[in-house]
């Protein structure tokens, strides 16, 4: 059986622990990625069924420092799939209106609908991250924030839908050797902000506000998978083998059509 990479509710870990070299697991770069593709054509497939059926949803959320790649693994898994039935979406800096409501008004608005597969890159979670370790509001309102988490998507697993977290947890060499290859290219200067090295520096902060959030917030109802991800090609691979094995669980059928449609032929 392959590693899952779940964490398990209630049972203590420490991230740093938890690997970032995902070739102990898989040494076979050429043979993983043929995997890969397979599940990526399998996953093609029940997407199409999910969207037809047009009942269940499904939420994939993506946590990651910066240059943990977010956006490589969106790009990958989601080749090849039929844009109308998912939709990406990016949490930034909340604007003024977002600032105007409660934490979680912005993602309630754009969670899955029936049929669909959403992604979120960042999320509800980076208000007990970078909130946190910046101190951008008092403790007294962020700790709240790990039980209305776990309740908000309780709310979101009762009513229909599956979600399935994944941290992307690489080494603070790979973000250094990430960051410096967006330097030396002028076409990833756009990806590279000076306020990354700055955040940089707190990644023992950011390390122990991640394991916070990921213990009190691995629920049975929405569990996080810390995925070794400094070998992109083993994070790819785990990713989609995990979205195919949820999806074939929730079971996505072709809805029956109106009427016995076998014996019609068009003849005009
Ligand atoms: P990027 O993902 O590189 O486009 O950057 C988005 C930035 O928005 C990151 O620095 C995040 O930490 C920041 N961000 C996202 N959500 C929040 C939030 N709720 N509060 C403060 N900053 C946030
Ligand atoms: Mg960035």
């Amino acid at each position: 059986m392959p590693h899952t990479h779940q964490l398990e509710p209630e049972r203590p870990f420490h991230l740093l622990d938890l690997p970032t070299q995902g070739k102990q697991f898989h040494p076979d770069r050429e043979t993983a990625e043929s995997e890969f593709k397979a599940y990526r054509k399998e996953f093609i497939n029940l997407q199409s069924r999910l969207y037809a059926e047009g009942k269940q949803k499904l939420l994939i959320v993506l946590q990651a420092m910066d240059a943990g790649g977010k956006d490589g693994t969106i790009r990958s898994i989601t080749r090849g799939v039929n844009p109308q039935g998912v939709r990406i979406h990016s949490f930034k800096v909340p604007s003024k209106e977002e600032l105007a409501h409660d934490f979680l008004w912005r993602i309630h608005t754009v969670v899955p609908a029936k049929g669909m597969i959403g992604i979120f890159n960042r999320s509800q979670y980076e208000d007990v991250l970078v909130v946190r370790v910046h101190n951008i509001v008092p403790e007294s309102v962020w700790q709240p924030r790990y039980e209305q988490i776990n309740q908000f998507e309780k709310l979101l697993t009762d009513t229909g839908t599956t979600i399935l977290k994944f941290f992307l947890h690489i080494s603070p060499q790979e973000q250094k050797e990430r960051f410096q290859a967006r330097l030396d290219d002028p076409r990833k200067h756009w990806k590279f902000s000076v306020e990354d090295l700055e955040k940089r520096k707190y990644w023992n902060d950011y390390m122990a506000a991640y394991e916070e959030m990921l213990q009190r917030c691995t629920t049975p109802w929405a569990p996080w998978y810390v995925i070794p991800a400094d070998q992109k090609w083993y994070r790819n691979l785990v990713i989609t083998r995990t979205i195919v094995d949820t999806l074939n669980r929730m079971d996505p059928r072709y809805p029956e059509p109106e009427a016995d449609l076998s014996g019609i032929i068009i003849t005009e």
